[in-house]
């Protein structure tokens, strides 16, 4: 029978909220002209520069994270100049649908959904460009629909390379889950949201925009009025915003940032790369087969085909057994796969957990033997020691 209030998310976002982080967003709220609320803006900006390890400027939207990535073209491109798109599953799409609603020229670079982007694509693209015309590289770090993490580092460095183009990246399943230097990969343009690495519920997005994404900001010709980020950056100077901003999700923002520099960054990624391996390995054991290559799984979600199961009834029947939600397929792989987010306030227990319950799903039906469901555990037993 299931329990709502105890119903445990672990899809790749809205991810759990740790219980400091829910008392802050029950507080009352203050003016956000306040003394106290630019104290509030001043801290969460420096611990967001420590997140993204950036000197940039770091700013924060209301809005969900397709906000900070719609953002990040209209500010810096302008009508019909060319960009080249990563795609390699339903985010990268979107970054397609968002350039070409601008009136972008856009250059894909495809990969097989569940295999990762090919460096050497975008090299060779941005070598060819003895014009300089490419204005801008925009693609996913950690492809959510499909469970697969882009080599951002090579590609980011061949953009560099390039000298002209910047790059636009959706960190949105990277950022607080794995390594992403912002300077020392030279990113220029970074956006990510706050219901996922960051603990806190839907309603914030993040952008951290370099030098040269504002000096290209100076040309900029598409529309933009909420989302200039000029006015974003003004008001920063004072710790302010340009219009009133989801004051309470701030005060969640404060202390969700406090807990991660408690952790700190090498635990928090090591505790992702932890439970990336205890999962995919365990599902191994299990029979399952993983939907991603396993070179490039990312650590936030890993996606599991289910073969002639549905897998929209295995996640119902999870849910209904056990209150854990897992992420279906998105469009042609609904029903073929399910994914399980294992992204922010995850701890060890709720991998076992998860696991468990898989296991004891697939003996119900008579997939795996209580041997092989006790050697899953063993699995993932060891690779979160
Ligand atoms: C969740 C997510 C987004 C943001 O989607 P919103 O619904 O706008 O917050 C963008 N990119 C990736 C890779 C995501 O996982």
């Amino acid at each position: 029978m299931a329990i709502q209030q105890k119903l445990s998310l672990m899809i790749p976002g809205p991810t759990p909220v740790p219980e400091k982080v829910l008392h802050a967003l029950s507080k009352h709220p203050i003016g956000h002209r306040s003394k106290e609320f630019q104290a509030l803006v001043e801290s969460t900006t420096k611990n967001l520069q420590w997140l993204h390890q950036t000197q940039n400027d770091v700013l924060t939207i209301t809005g969900s994270g397709t906000a900070a990535m719609e953002a990040g073209i209209i500010n810096t491109l302008s009508k019909g100049d060319k960009v080249i798109c990563g795609e390699n599953g339903k985010f990268g799409e979107r970054w397609v649908k968002v350039a070409e609603e601008f009136g972008l020229e856009v250059i894909k670079i495809n990969s097989q959904w569940g295999t990762p982007l090919n460096p050497e694509k975008f090299k060779e693209l941005l070598e060819q460009d003895k014009q300089k015309e490419i204005k801008a590289v925009i693609l996913t770090h950690s492809e959510t629909s499909t469970g697969v993490i882009n080599d951002l580092k090579t590609i980011s460095s061949y953009i560099s390379e390039h000298k002209t183009a910047l790059s636009i990246v959706d960190c949105v399943t990277s950022l607080g889950a794995c390594n992403v230097p912002v300077d020392e990969w030279n990113l220029d343009i970074v956006a990510s949201g706050s219901q996922k690495g960051y603990m806190i519920p839907p309603g914030l997005s993040f952008i951290s925009m370099s030098q040269k994404a504002w000096e290209a900001a100076e040309n900029s010709n598409l529309p933009k009025f909420y989302l200039n980020l000029k006015s974003y950056r003004k008001s920063l100077r004072s710790n302010s915003n340009p219009y009133t901003p989801a004051v309470n999700l701030v005060f969640a923002l404060d202390e969700s940032l406090k807990m991660m520099r408690e952790e700190g960054l090498e635990n928090i990624f090591l505790r992702h790369t932890k439970h990336k391996l205890a999962i995919s390995n365990a599902a191994k054991a299990l029979n399952l087969e993983l939907f991603a290559s396993e070179k490039c799984l990312s650590p936030s979600i890993t996606a599991i085909k289910t073969g002639e199961m549905d897998a929209e009834i295995f996640r119902k029947t999870i849910k209904n057994k056990f209150d854990i939600l897992l992420a279906g397929g998105q469009d042609h792989l609904k029903g073929k796969i399910f994914r399980i987010g294992h992204l922010g306030y995850i701890n060890d227990r709720d991998i076992i957990t998860v696991l468990t319950a898989i296991s004891n799903i697939l003996l119900g039906m008579g997939k795996v033997t209580a041997q092989q469901a006790g050697e899953a555990l063993l699995v993932a037993n060891k690779y979160l020691e």
